[in-house]
């Protein structure tokens, strides 16, 4: 029996509901990421550490929303700060203490932050870093990671991980062409360049070219669609002393990086700008930009000609008091639990792959793991990319294998490790990722 007449066995309701979502959705999903062959599984509902779909079967979470939740589903004091919130008022239509008591953990917590603002997304937390940034020094150019996600804007979208669009040249010698999806118009190349993370020879011939015209820099310090390639640390300190040097800005986007406590908390150096989602909203949607209060003090609503930044349902109280209780019950001693866990299960996985003669890596930080075939990490999206060709079949292949195995994980390889996820979990996880690479092989 096949892997996937395996997975239709199983799921029947699951395709049920996809032959009615094809109705009203193209392709019968709102999320592409979410999306894959035959159909999607629909769960029905999550508690702590498992999942269950439409048909009752039950899942170990390794899948977290795809990084955006640590505290499994249903924690009960996200829940109740949640629903009590709710039962008061949602979004009032005014300022109310929920913001400064979530920004002020936040400030206690990341080293860059001395002033931030709300939104309802990471997208819009990239987006708004951006246009910080260019309304701070006054110049337009954007350097980026080629590869690097920051959800799904335009000025983010330059020489994504995943393309299909087309190639426009970038205005910087030597650089390769950058990649369009299609619907992002061709000026915007002209203004944002996407360079190969850990490359040195080419960040300092960048700045030798355009220093003085370069906006911000925005990174990822652990790329994370592109396969859990961390940014080594003498690159994130040359693009520290670099923007310093010319008068850029350095954004981290920590918005999955949260999950380790931050980057720039665990290994530095400090941003000027950090933009955070996912986990800070405790379930809901959130987003967040912020950092030096000179930079960030063109938005004071009360100064002359401030930058106008408005959002209906930004600093929403929902999400401000689910985020309040999620960063009350996530502690150093949670973070350094899951740093734990993390390793545990990358070496599990390692020896499994090992024990069995396939070549494999597991790569990542903390809770955030990801596999590869071949050996050694990763050093930039392109080695990714070379790693993974011709294997998308596969990955497609094990990602169907492990849920019908009873675990969920993220289709592009993210593995994840939340606050329940237990020692059991994870040892069981390994082994069966050992049998699926077994079957497979
Ligand atoms: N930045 C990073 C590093 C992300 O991984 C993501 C989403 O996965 C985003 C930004 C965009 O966040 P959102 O999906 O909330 O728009």
């Amino acid at each position: 029996r096949s892997i996937t007449a395996e997975y239709t066995e199983r799921t029947p309701r699951s395709q049920e509901a996809f032959a009615r979502a094809c109705r009203s959705l193209p392709g019968g999903d709102t999320r592409t990421m979410t999306s894959y062959k035959p159909y999607p599984t629909y769960f029905a509902e999550g508690r702590g550490g498992r999942l269950t779909d439409l048909d009752g079967n039950e899942y170990r979470d390794f899948l977290a929303n795809y990084g955006a939740l640590v505290h499994g589903h249903d924690h009960p004091a996200l829940t109740e700060a949640t629903t009590r919130q709710l039962a008061r008022a949602s979004a009032p239509g005014g300022p109310t203490p929920l913001q400064y008591e979530h920004a002020e953990r936040l400030i206690a917590r990341v080293p860059s932050l001395e002033r931030v603002r709300y939104c309802n997304s990471g997208t819009e937390a990239t987006m708004w870093a951006i246009r910080t940034a260019r309304a701070f020094t006054g110049r337009d150019l954007v350097i980026k990671m080629d590869g690097g996600y920051h959800g799904t804007h335009d000025w983010a979208e330059v020489s994504p991980f995943i393309t299909g669009g087309t190639a426009v040249p970038q205005n910087l010698s030597g650089l390769p062409d950058a990649q369009l999806p299609r619907g992002i118009p061709s000026v915007v190349a002209d203004c944002v360049c996407a360079v190969p993370i850990n490359d040195l020879d080419v960040i300092e011939r960048v700045f030798e070219e355009r220093g003085e015209e370069i906006a911000c820099v925005i990174v990822e310090p652990m790329m994370g669609v592109a396969g859990g390639i961390r940014a080594r640390p003498e690159y994130l300190e040359r693009l520290r002393s670099l923007c310093t040097r010319d008068g850029a800005l350095l954004v981290f986007d920590e918005c999955v990086t949260f999950r380790l406590g931050t980057w720039q908390a665990r290994f530095g150096p400090v941003p000027d700008l950090t933009t955070l989602s996912k986990i800070i909203g405790g379930g809901l949607p959130i987003g967040v930009f912020g950092g030096r209060r000179d930079v960030m003090d063109i938005f004071d609503p009360q100064g002359d000609a401030p930058v106008y930044h408005a959002s209906a349902f930004g600093a929403n109280s929902a999400s401000l008091a689910a985020g309040c209780a999620a960063l009350d019950h996530f502690s150093g001693e949670d973070i350094d639990d899951l740093e734990r866990k993390g390793n545990r299960l990358r070496g599990l996985l390692e020896e499994e792959a090992s024990a069995i003669g396939i070549a494999a890596t597991a790569v990542g930080q903390g809770s955030l793991t990801y596999f590869h075939f071949g050996t050694g990490d990763p050093r930039n999206a392109a080695e990714t990319t070379k790693r993974r060709e011709g294997r998308e079949p596969l990955r497609a292949l094990v990602h169907l294998a492990l849920l019908n195995r009873g675990f969920a994980t993220a289709k592009h390889g993210l593995i994840c490790v939340s606050i329940p996820t237990t020692d059991t979990d994870i040892d069981r996880f390994a082994r069966a990722y050992g049998s699926v690479l077994e079957e497979l092989r």
